[in-house]
């Protein structure tokens, strides 16, 4: 495939000016929540196909956080494209400044495969409420799921405004080779690293939203059963494959029992089993490999149980963890968790804080004193408190991560701006100039100026 092809075609077509027109935002943006309404059914067979993944989840985890975030911006991109005026400065009197949003122009998406549709599209509406034109890479490990927006994105848009290239490291690397006007970019470290240095060959501004390993800490005094049932569904959902599920639990040590016995009791009333067709699958043999050897059997707690031709894994909960353990070097992305106790909120701290800053931490306590020390001395992306996983539906909250967990952020207005420059004016009459700043210099001008500039 021509990749420099498409792009100077959408390029060209951005150079038109149609993609500046707010109409035009709108109504692509409302042909794209019908086409996936209407199609629908499609989208839940192709990503169960993939990882059996269930019509409940689709709809929550994905399709309802695609829906909700085009109908905010079709509500609000007229807003979030205003001209903002701003106050001026004396020595610009009478000038009046202002702040002009301005797509970045042709952008490239590429996504990630756990939540492959959210991760593709959501950037994508973000770009288009902008005003970029979009290529969409999402990832191939889904192969229906990707090949299921490809096709209906190709037979619904003009793909001069918006397409999808299809593949893998092969293409992505062919397609990092030609230079666009910013890169967003969902996946792991390692391949983030990859984007920015092929983006920095073209100065292209970039986000990545990256993933690590992301803490909850629990102290003495929660509310032990309600945390352990949001713990639970936050780290099992999707089979624990969520860039932001609680990676590892550091728990107060007089509590640690009463909090694993009730962290068993939930998953025992969950549908996260073998035998249940809302439990995602592990997403493919090479995951399913590395999970598997990450459970020490000495220290399972509950689960650790595989169906390697099911690409099931039972939640798992592991006992008795440090930090030298093999678990703890690397996120998990899977459906275990490891429990770390701890005598002292300072000592917990200390520890997290030896491993890259994670994209979230969650911090459950009834402690005011303990809650502001958690949130005031780690560095994270984001996170909730007496809560997991739930901040990321909050579109008024910017989501992405820090250091080594991300660059940049997006949803809901955050979104629009992660794909929009803001372009800075001071426009001024030609009926009146202070002669101050133009020689000759003089003394008396210099003091002048000294006065009005402070
Ligand atoms: P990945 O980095 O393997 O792949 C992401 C994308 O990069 C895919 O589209 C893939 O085709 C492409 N890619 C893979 N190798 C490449 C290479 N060598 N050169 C160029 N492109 C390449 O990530 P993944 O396995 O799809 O996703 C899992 C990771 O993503 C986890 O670390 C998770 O925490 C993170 N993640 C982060 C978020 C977030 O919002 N911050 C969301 C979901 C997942």
């Amino acid at each position: 495939m021509n990749y420099q092809k498409i792009i100077d075609q959408q390029r060209t077509f951005f150079n038109s000016h149609t993609t500046k027109q707010i109409s035009f935002r709108i109504q692509e943006l409302k042909r794209l929540k019908k086409l996936l309404k209407k199609n629908e059914n499609l989208l839940y067979e192709a990503i169960y196909h993939d990882f059996k993944k269930s019509e409940f989840e689709t709809y929550t985890t994905e399709l309802s956080i695609i829906y909700e975030d085009i109908d905010l911006a079709i509500k609000h991109v007229k807003k979030w494209a205003r001209r903002q005026k701003v106050s001026t400065s004396l020595v610009n009197l009478p000038g009046k400044s202002y702040i002009m949003p301005e797509p970045y122009g042709t952008v490239l998406v590429i996504g990630a495969w756990n939540y492959p549709f959210q991760l593709s599209l959501c950037p994508a509406i973000a770009a288009i409420a902008a005003g970029c034109t979009v290529v969409l890479k999402p990832s191939e490990i889904p192969a229906r799921t990707s090949a299921i927006m490809a096709q209906l994105i190709h037979q619904n848009f003009n793909s001069d405004f918006f397409t999808v290239i299809e593949g893998g490291e092969e293409e992505t690397t062919n397609l990092l080779k030609i230079k666009f006007d910013k890169i967003f970019f969902t996946g792991s470290v390692p391949v983030g690293k990859i984007i920015y240095q092929a983006a920095a060959k073209h100065l292209t501004p970039v986000t990545l939203e990256l993933g690590g390993k992301s803490p909850a800490i629990i102290s003495e005094d929660v509310n032990i059963d309600m945390t352990a049932k949001r713990l639970v569904w936050a780290k099992f959902l999707n089979a624990g494959q969520t860039c932001i599920a609680p990676d590892y639990v550091m728990v107060h040590s007089s509590i640690k029992n009463d909090v694993l016995a009730s962290i068993k009791k939930h998953i025992e009333r969950s549908d996260y089993r073998i035998d249940n067709h809302n439990y995602t699958q592990i997403i493919n043999d090479k995951n399913f490999d590395r999970l598997n050897h990450l459970i020490d059997p000495d220290k399972v707690y509950i689960g650790g149980k595989g169906n390697k031709e099911e690409r099931i894994i039972t939640p798992t909960v592991l006992d008795a963890i440090d930090f030298e353990d093999e678990i703890m070097k690397d996120e998990i992305f899977g459906p275990i968790l490891p429990v770390i106790s701890f005598e002292s909120i300072d000592d917990a701290i200390q520890k997290i804080k030896k491993l890259p800053r994670p994209l979230s931490c969650y911090a459950f306590t009834k402690s005011r004193h303990t809650r502001e020390k958690i949130l005031r001395e780690i560095s994270f992306g984001g996170g909730a408190v007496n809560d997991a996983v739930m901040h990321f539906t909050e579109q008024s909250l910017p989501f992405g991560g820090i250091g080594e967990s991300g660059i940049g952020n997006y949803h809901g207005k955050f979104g629009f701006e992660a794909f929009s420059h803001y372009k800075s004016i001071l426009q001024k009459p030609f009926w009146i100039e202070l002669p101050l700043k133009y020689s000759p210099y003089s003394t008396t001008k210099l003091n002048w100026i000294k006065r009005i500039m402070g």
